[in-house]
Formats: structure tokens, C-alpha cells, sequence
């Protein structure tokens, strides 16, 4: 690709007052304050990708009968700019971000958009509004880039236009409490994905339909729901939006594999590596439920917790399902295997420590 940009930029006219920015930045929560702009790009069957543009953040008009509103052909990512030491922001990993976006595409029957113009997308939006990343442990810039079918027609067969969107949200640590345990309720009636399913795609159908079991964890007293496999409901597979790690007691840790099921998840990738670089041994291996209950009150299973680039690492307490209530190690604090994962990959991404993977991608001084 050229030098010249595929987006043109057009300042917001009327951007939050950096005093008033300051204000909402001292608590941002998560996913409630988004910043001044977006990141927009159009494609059609006869254009391609087009029309790319950074502008003032705003609603978005949809005729009713737009396709995403019919059957959620939608596809996102989850990422986040860290505010580092010396000044500037960085990525971490946003190749990958990239990557999955296009299979995510593929599944879902979308076009698949270029590497260079997703980065470029992302890049350009936290260079914007590079201000908003808020200050503090735990804080950064969300983004949250997204596509949908935009076409309006009834039909049903792939969409024949997409929209591409980038918005931006400043936010704080995503469990408030930091690194206290979690509790999960582990579902024997749900599945949140099925073989040849749309499980290992980014896709916000996978979100729908996790959130009936998601409320009866929270009526169960739980965080989280835990899914199990649907084709056995024998094996853990993973959260509605994070994966599992199991910590052994002779140090080693088990993941579920990757099968399409389950959604690759950038900080399980890293976390594996981060462990094998600390001489754990890491297997991915099929974990069933009832071997865990077995080895948590054995003891033979130590730690156990959850990852994703929301939260990063969460340790899990209380584990409750009709099958019964246990809890891992002492169910009160987070082990020191999850603690150590943890400030490892935190600083990394922060650029606070050496990043012997090439993980962490600088950008530019606001
Ligand atoms: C996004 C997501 C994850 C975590 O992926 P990261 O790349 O680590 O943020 C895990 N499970 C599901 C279902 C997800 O949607």
C-alpha cells in the first residue's frame, strides 16, 4: 500500500472540553464513556472496500429492514491502547486482532477486510483520540472494531454491502475489586456453541445466545456462566467471552484445545507462551467437569482462571452447578501461578518489561 491514507480525517468540530474529558476519565468504568470520534469504511459487491473515513462519533441511520437487525450477520474484535512509560500509546498484538477478524468474516459469510486497512483503522483512532486513553492501573483505551451486514433486504443469503466500524472506549479495570476471584455457574442445560458452529468466530450471534445461561449464573449468585461441550456436556470449554486455564499442583497447566467450539483467544495464546518461557509445562488438553470438581477437592488442582483482553487474567473462587458447589484453592485470593501470568503479561503490555516476543506495537506521541 501507498503512503496515502485510505481514510480521510475529519475532526470532530465540537470534541469534549479537556477539562471535562479530565472529569470523566478519573472514573471511566467499562464500556459506558466512548471518545470523540469513529472509524468508518464501506463495501459493496461493485466498490469493494471504500469510502474510509475518521469523523465525529455519532448514531448510525439504518433503514428497518437493514439485514444485521434480521440475522445478525455481525462480526467484532476486542482490543486495547495502553498508555506506556516514556510516553505514547501501544497495541499489543494487533496483527492477530487482525487476522481473526478475517476468519471471523469467512464464518460468517462477510468479506474479509485487508490486514493493512484494519490496522490502519486502529491506528488512526487511537492516534485521534489519543487523549482519551486514561491514566491509572488497569486503565486503557477499548476498541471495539465491528462489521454488519448494512444491506436492506429480507432475503436470506450473504449480504451484498458491509459496514466496517471503529469506536473507541476509555476504560478501568473491567472486575472492579481487581484481581478477587470470580465465582461461575457452570451450565448443564446451555450450550454456547456447537460442532460447526460459529463458536470459534467473533461473532455477537455467539453473545445472544450466552446470555440466558449468563443470567441464571447471576441468579445463581455467580460472575460467570462456564459452558461444556454440547456434543458430551462433559468438557469444560470456556466462559461466554473468556478462556480457562487449570493450574496443577506440580505446576503444570491444562487449557481445552482449540477446536470450533472455542474462540482463540490472543491472551490464551500469549499466556501459554509467557508459561512455557517460565519453565511451566503447558498441556491442551480436554478437561472434563467432573475431573476438576475431583482434583479441586483433592487438591491436585490448585488454581484456576479466566483470560481475555477485557479483564486479562481473573482468578476463579467458587465454582456452583446443579452437580454441586466447590471451591478452588482457598476460593479467597488468587494463587501465585495466576498472580505471576498476570503481572507478566501486564507489563509487557504496558512496555514495563522486555517483550521478547515482539508482542507490543508503539505508536506515535499524541
Ligand atoms: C474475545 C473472546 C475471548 C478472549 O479473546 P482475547 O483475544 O483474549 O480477548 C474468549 N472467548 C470468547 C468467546 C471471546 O469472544
Amino acid at each position: 500500500m501507498s503512503n496515502t491514507s485510505s481514510f480521510a480525517v475529519e475532526r470532530h468540530p465540537t470534541p469534549v472540553a479537556a477539562s471535562e474529558r479530565a472529569t470523566l476519565l478519573e472514573n471511566p468504568g467499562f464500556g459506558q464513556l466512548f471518545t470523540d470520534h469513529m472509524v468508518t469504511m464501506r463495501w459493496s459487491e461493485d466498490a469493494g472496500w471504500h469510502d474510509g473515513k475518521v469523523s465525529a462519533r455519532k448514531p448510525i441511520e439504518m433503514d428497518p429492514a437493514t439485514a444485521v437487525l434480521h440475522y445478525a450477520q455481525e462480526i467484532f474484535e476486542g482490543m486495547k491502547a495502553y498508555r506506556i512509560e516514556e510516553g505514547g500509546s501501544a497495541l499489543f498484538r494487533p496483527d492477530r486482532n487482525a487476522a481473526r477478524f478475517r476468519s471471523s468474516a469467512r464464518r460468517l459469510a462477510m468479506p474479509e477486510l485487508p490486514d493493512e486497512l484494519f490496522l490502519e483503522a486502529i491506528e488512526l483512532l487511537v492516534e485521534t483520540d489519543a487523549d482519551w486513553i486514561p491514566p491509572g492501573e488497569g486503565a486503557a483505551l477499548y476498541l471495539r472494531p465491528f462489521m454488519f451486514a448494512s444491506e436492506v433486504f429480507l432475503g436470506v443469503r450473504p449480504a451484498k454491502e458491509y459496514l466496517f466500524v471503529v469506536i473507541a472506549s476509555s476504560v478501568g479495570a473491567y472486575f472492579k475489586g481487581g484481581a478477587a476471584p470470580i465465582s461461575l455457574w457452570v451450565s448443564h442445560d446451555y450450550n454456547r456453541a456447537g460442532p460447526g458452529g460459529t463458536g470459534a468466530a467473533k461473532c455477537g450471534g455467539n453473545y445472544a445466545a450466552s446470555l440466558l445461561p449468563h443470567g441464571q449464573a447471576l441468579s445463581n449468585g455467580c460472575d460467570q456462566v462456564c459452558f461444556l461441550d454440547a456434543a458430551t456436556h462433559e468438557y469444560i470449554e470456556e466462559l461466554g467471552g473468556m478462556n480457562l486455564f487449570f493450574v496443577m499442583e506440580d505446576g503444570s497447566l491444562v487449557t481445552p484445545p482449540l477446536t470450533d467450539t472455542i474462540l482463540e483467544g490472543i491472551t490464551r495464546d500469549s499466556l501459554i507462551q509467557l508459561a512455557r518461557d517460565a519453565g511451566h509445562e503447558v498441556r491442551e488438553e480436554p478437561y472434563a467437569f467432573a475431573q476438576w470438581m475431583e482434583d479441586a477437592q483433592s487438591g491436585r488442582c490448585t488454581e484456576t482462571f479466566a483470560c481475555g483482553t477485557a479483564a486479562v487474567v481473573t482468578p476463579v473462587g467458587t465454582v456452583k452447578s446443579e452437580k454441586g458447589t466447590f471451591t478452588v484453592g482457598d476460593g479467597a485470593k488468587a494463587g501465585p501461578t495466576t498472580v505471576k501470568l498476570h503481572q507478566t503479561l501486564e507489563r509487557i503490555q504496558r512496555g514495563e518489561s522486555n517483550d521478547a516476543h515482539g508482542w507490543v506495537k508503539r505508536l506515535g506521541e499524541s
